[in-house]
């Protein structure tokens, strides 16, 4: 499978897995690249165009992640509200799921409550208790990756994937030829 690498000016990287800035307080994978599906990349370019007519861009946290970085992320935090169980695969590990936030033209990430991979209720995103703008700024990111074709999931504001996102295998890291590092 030829997955689809979107890289800055088309969106923002801030791809916490490969830096020691996420849950688990290391790199979970080597590759710092936005890697998706070739479908769902066509969706996320639709939600860049959407995002841009309102003068936003997307900030991406994570896309394609190998089944091993999955099994790191589990082993951190086995609880199935926040971190797929990794003997079912996630849907980052088929390539079609994508976690991201808005941010101004200038690159700036819009308020959103609380930060990538906090793992708690005020994560969901029919919290409450985050400010006001917060919740417009979670609801703004969700009808725009709506409106794309994308689904989201209860229990992170960052996280959508493809409807169909089970229809797609999963795909080890070597398939996807040589490491760009
Ligand atoms: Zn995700």
């Amino acid at each position: 499978m030829q997955f689809v690498t979107l890289a800055p000016p088309t969106i923002d990287l801030d791809l916490r897995y490969a830096t020691p800035d996420n849950l688990t307080g290391s790199p979970i994978y080597r590759r710092p690249l936005c890697l998706l599906h070739p479908a769902a990349a066509a969706r996320l370019l639709e939600a860049v165009r959407l995002a841009a007519a309102q003068g936003l861009r997307l900030r991406v946290f994570d896309a394609y992640r190998p089944p091993a970085a999955q099994w790191k992320l589990w082993e951190a935090l086995p609880d199935a509200r926040f971190i797929a169980d990794p003997r079912k695969g996630s849907s980052h590990g088929r390539g079609v799921a994508v976690d991201l936030t808005l941010a101004a033209a200038d690159g700036t990430p819009l308020e959103m409550g609380t930060g990538f991979d906090d793992m708690s209720e005020r994560a969901y995103h029919a919290d409450t208790q985050v400010s006001v703008e917060a919740q417009r700024n979670r609801s703004l990111l969700l009808g725009i990756m709506a409106a794309a074709g994308w689904a989201h999931y209860a229990h992170e504001w960052w996280h959508y994937h493809l409807p169909d996102a089970r229809s797609y295998p999963l795909v080890e890291d070597g398939a996807l030829g040589p490491r760009m590092m």
